[in-house]
């Protein structure tokens, strides 16, 4: 007898969408399409698209350290309400940042218990701890995050110089390099100028972190690769002109994959301009016309995910009134609980897309880029029991207070759609259902 069945789905495949029904036994996939009731527990999720249990493949839920900004407790609820059934969480963001073995440790211990969600870790990759990648790789990183330009004193920069390096290290065991994209010899200049000037209004925020600059640091990631070739994932792409590389070297066979997030496929500088702070991240949102044209590269391949790159602050850290201005505020934005609702909307109402596209972006693609793909992101029996399931036609509105998270500031606040997660599933557990979260975290640690 299985354990569960979720019967009169519209189910949704990486390449396929069908009417059937789901057989959970163990915790795993144990039927799938005609599944005949044999008296288990049974929902009917009858006109609802079920999906594999979608996958954010980059966020910082800033434990340990930083419990002020967000904590798992708070961010992994708000994941399972939007229909994220996994995250990749990364190693900044962290008070010590995840750059060795034994802190990847200290911080599974710290997170134990505390996730609603199934989760893995990156590890940090900067000159200083290319000897431990490794030792971090066999604790279970399913990549390593890298930041072309300056970001923190808590976090060194990977210089694209040192990038040779950083792949010879990762060599031995064909180990992904995650990098944060930006030339830092120009956003640091433009930015030093600026401030140096008394220039610091929001505009000027955004014209000291220019395309140029995300397109040069990308070019020269590209190159790195493609040398030694290496594994590499550009992270939150922003600008089609940086996409286009991407699309050029993966023509040309370099191991490439690529995600964006959905600040830059729905909003633009319009709105950090006319709302501020809330909506401030790097790279910065870009104008209207490269929000429509990054979709063609979302949409044609060439950008394998989408994710949140949930980074939440306080607003006291969104301060835009100091001696710095803009920039001074803190650089990061919400959205590991509206991803999936607004990239569902946008893919299947607004671009007419099919829901595939959604199942491809967050399920098989970054499975398979991180290594979970025997586990997650796909229909398939023997897969883990994961589901999100969506109402196609259900109407919703981004509401600050329906965030789950520590602090309940969204960029979305106010935009609105169709296609609403009502039900999530992780490995045969109801975690979420019309509007009531399960009682208890069960969120595992994954490889
Ligand atoms: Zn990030």
């Amino acid at each position: 007898m299985y354990d569960l069945i979720l019967k009169h789905a519209v189910l949704v495949t990486d390449s396929a969408v069908f009417p059937g029904a789901v057989g959970v036994k163990d915790g795993k996939i144990a039927a799938i399409g005609e599944v005949a009731d044999d008296g288990a527990p049974c929902i009917d999720v009858r006109g609802q698209y079920l999906f594999p249990g979608l996958i954010d493949c980059h966020v910082h839920f800033n434990q340990p350290g930083f419990d002020s900004r967000e904590t798992f407790d708070c961010a992994s609820s708000a994941a399972a309400v939007g229909g994220v059934t996994t995250v990749l969480d990364m190693p900044l963001n962290n008070r010590p940042a995840t750059s060795t073995a034994a802190r990847m440790e200290a911080k599974k211990q710290l997170i134990a218990g505390h996730s609603w969600v199934d989760y893995a870790l990156y590890g940090a990759l900067f000159p200083a701890c290319y000897g431990d990648l490794a030792e971090m790789h066999a604790h279970g990183a399913v990549a390593f995050k890298g930041f072309t330009c300056d970001d923190s004193a808590l976090f060194p920069m990977q210089p694209v110089e040192a990038l040779p390096r950083a792949f010879a290290a990762l060599k031995p065991f064909d180990g992904l390099a995650a990098l944060h994209c930006e030339d830092d010899v120009m956003c640091t200049r433009l930015a030093q100028e600026k401030i140096a000037a008394g220039h610091t209004a929001r505009r000027d925020y955004l014209d000291s972190r220019p395309p140029e600059a995300e397109v040069r640091a990308v070019r020269a990631a590209l190159a790195a690769a493609e040398q030694s070739g290496a594994r590499l994932h550009i992270c939150h792409v922003s600008h089609p002109d940086a996409a286009q590389l991407i699309r050029e070297a993966k023509a040309r066979g370099v191991r490439v994959t690529a995600e964006t997030c959905p600040q830059y496929l729905l909003l633009t500088e319009q709105d950090v301009l006319t709302r501020g702070m809330v909506c401030k991240c790097s790279p910065p949102m870009r104008t209207a016309e490269a929000r429509d044209r990054l979709w063609d590269y979302l949409l044609d391949g060439t950008i394998d995910c989408l994710c949140s790159d949930h980074s939440p602050a306080p607003m006291e850290e969104k301060d835009e009134s100091g001696p710095r201005g803009a920039f001074g505020a803190w650089s990061g934005l919400s959205g590991v609980q509206t991803t999936v609702m607004s990239m569902f909307d946008a893919i299947v109402h607004q671009k007419g897309a099919s829901p595939c596209v959604l199942a491809q972006k967050m399920g098989s693609r970054p499975a398979e880029i991180f290594g979970l793909d025997r586990q997650k992101g796909r229909l398939v029996v023997g897969m883990d029991a994961d589901f999100t399931c969506i109402d196609p036609e259900r109407s919703w509105e981004i509401r600050p207070e329906d965030m789950r998270y520590k602090h309940k500031l969204t960029p979305f606040a106010g935009c609105r759609g169709r296609g609403a997660v009502t039900l999530t599933v992780l490995r045969g557990s109801v975690v979420y259902r019309d509007g009531v979260l399960s009682a208890v975290p069960e969120g595992k640690l994954l490889r």
